[in-house]
């Protein structure tokens, strides 16, 4: 190939990394200053500039440019600055770039398909570039993150989403395929933006909606097999529940805004029984918040203590209450309640608030899903603390400003005594000369592993006994010196580590579970996960 190729190939090119020979030898003189870096160097380099920039959104676009330029000096970066870097090609940053996708546009680096492309849906497939495809990510950008629809413009989700199962769980940039669905958006400000990159019209609901869906699906497995992951993302609920009910019997499908939250808080929960004692059925759950994250959590919770106690989950339901906007869900209410809420109809009088709830329930366990922050408010906070030695405070709406509550408010308000995780990052916090870590429930700890397990096997389907086999291997990561520290997730740093772990119990069920069409099995999975990942290291050129 001729020089400027290499260079203009983001897959290919290695900017001032190329050697003397490289340089001599694929017509590459004169096209670069005469200085030759490692790619130590050019890492340091970036990182030194993206430094530099004091709007979040300018390293965003900044880093978009690098995974637009030189791929794997993307990955490298990413690799080396988990912590520093996670929140900027995902929540929070991201969110930001999707609110304002139309104005930063600048490559396509997904697909996109709207309504017009109905009944062409698998030639569109076959426009993307690369042929052999891992892993999908699709939204229909209706609930993006907590900030509601954002139309075409959610394309940043699936994008930042992708970059993480490379970075994190090793799979391969060329088969990761971000696809968003444009069916119209409801955001009346897009749809009077002259700017607004996608289909201006009302969101396509009911049938026209469905078949859309169902023709993608099927053109997604008649393209790429049995064996590629689809994982849905950020669709609003009242689709969510329906298409992963509908798909996960005759594809291999799996909502991270259901499943991976579920996994992420119940390894959670499993550690901090570490730092309290006790078995996960000697607990009480509350939740405020009956959607995607909070009926998710709450169905692993009962699966989980279901199998550790041979009791039916009929039976183990009973001990998790969910709130929802209009207060305690309970039997008197069922008719009128969303199908994917009914499980938790409890027998118990009706409870109006979180406060009264927390009193009526009692529970050792109280888990933010609404959205909705500062809802844990002082009086709710002490109430937990007043019924527990150690109270478990999950404040888990995203971002920031949703937060139920801070980590500060948390440990102040229980004297100390809480444990306490959250969805957006809080710094550790001294209370009474004391320094406490708050636990960060983040998705990013699960589905890339999960992702990797799924490929790496072979597997056909997701079942939800390799969520709970995710969960207890994240779980599993959680050392001594964590908890000394009362951490109840590992630090991000391990985080490829993590993942090979992660993987290896992913695919160990799907081999018992006969889903795995990897034969024969590997001896050592988790080596072999560790040795599948991609490592963004720059090849020679001969
Ligand atoms: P969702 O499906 O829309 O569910 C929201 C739930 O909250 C609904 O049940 C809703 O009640 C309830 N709710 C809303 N306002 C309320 C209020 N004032 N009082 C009591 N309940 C209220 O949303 P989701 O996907 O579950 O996400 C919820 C939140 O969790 C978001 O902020 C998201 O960022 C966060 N989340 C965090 C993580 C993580 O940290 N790992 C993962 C996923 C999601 P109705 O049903 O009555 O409308
Ligand atoms: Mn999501």
């Amino acid at each position: 190939a001729s020089g400027s190729t290499l260079l203009r190939d983001p897959r290919y090119n290695k900017g001032l990394a190329f050697t003397e020979n490289e340089r001599d030898a694929h017509y590459l003189r004169g096209l670069l200053p005469p200085a030759v870096f490692t790619q130590d160097l050019q890492e340091k380099r970036m990182m030194h500039s993206l430094r530099q920039y004091e709007v979040p959104l300018h390293r965003y676009t900044a880093l978009m440019d690098l995974q637009e330029r030189n791929e794997r000096l993307f990955y490298r970066l990413l690799i080396d600055h988990v912590e520093e870097l996670l929140p900027v090609v995902y929540t929070p940053t991201v969110g930001e770039a999707c609110q304002k996708y139309g104005s930063i546009y600048r490559r396509p680096q997904g697909l996109y398909i709207s309504l017009k492309e109905k009944g062409k849906i698998l030639e569109v497939l076959k426009n993307w570039p690369e042929k052999s495809i891992q892993v999908i990510v699709v939204t229909d950008g209706e609930r993006i993150l907590g900030l509601g629809d954002l139309g075409c413009q959610g394309m940043g989700i699936p994008v930042g989403k992708l970059s993480l199962y490379t970075a994190l769980g090793g799979v391969r940039p060329s088969a990761c395929l971000p696809i968003t669905i444009d069916v119209g958006t409801n955001n009346e400000t897009l749809l009077n933006d002259e700017f607004y990159i996608g289909l201006k019209q009302k969101r396509a609901i009911g049938k026209e909606y469905e078949e859309l869906l169902e023709e993608f699906m099927s053109a997604v497995k008649q393209n790429y097999g049995e064996k590629v992951l689809v994982q849905f993302e950020d669709f609003a609920n009242h689709n969510a529940f329906t298409l992963l009910e509908k798909y996960s019997s005759s594809h291999l499908v799996f909502n991270d805004d259901i499943q991976g939250t579920a996994s992420v808080v119940l390894a959670g929960l499993i550690a901090s029984l570490k730092l309290i004692g006790g078995t996960l059925a000697d607990h009480t759950f509350l939740f405020l918040g009956a959607g995607e994250a909070g009926t998710g959590i709450a169905d692993l919770i009962a699966l989980e203590i279901s199998k550790q106690t041979k009791a039916p989950v009929e039976e183990t339901r009973k001990k998790i209450w969910l709130v929802d906007s209009k207060g305690l869900i309970v039997g008197s209410r069922l008719e009128s309640l969303q199908h994917f809420k009914k499980p938790w109809a409890h027998e118990h009088e009706p409870v109006k608030g979180l406060l009264d709830a927390v009193k009526a329930i009692k529970p050792t366990v109280l888990i933010g899903t609404s959205g909705v922050g500062k809802t844990f408010t002082k009086e709710v906070v002490e109430a937990m603390a007043s019924n527990n030695e150690k109270p478990l405070i999950f404040a888990l709406s995203n971002p920031t400003s949703q937060s139920e509550c801070t980590a500060e408010e948390a440990y102040t308000w229980s004297k100390g005594r809480a444990i306490f995780a959250s969805g957006s990052p809080f710094d550790p916090v001294e209370y009474e000369g004391k320094v406490f870590a708050p636990g960060q429930g983040n998705n990013a700890y699960i589905f890339p592993g999960l992702g990797l397990g799924l490929i790496m096997s072979g597997a056909i389907r997701v079942r939800v006994e390799m969520l709970l086999a995710a969960s207890e291997a994240l779980a599993a990561q959680v050392s001594q010196e964590n908890y000394d520290k009362g951490l109840i997730y590992p630090p991000f740093t391990n985080i490829r580590k993590i993942s090979a772990h992660i993987a290896a119990n992913v695919a160990t069920k799907a081999y018992e579970l006969g889903l795995a069409s990897h034969l024969p099995r590997p001896k050592d999975l988790v080596k072999y996960a560790e040795r599948c990942m991609y490592s963004p290291g720059y090849r020679s050129y001969r």
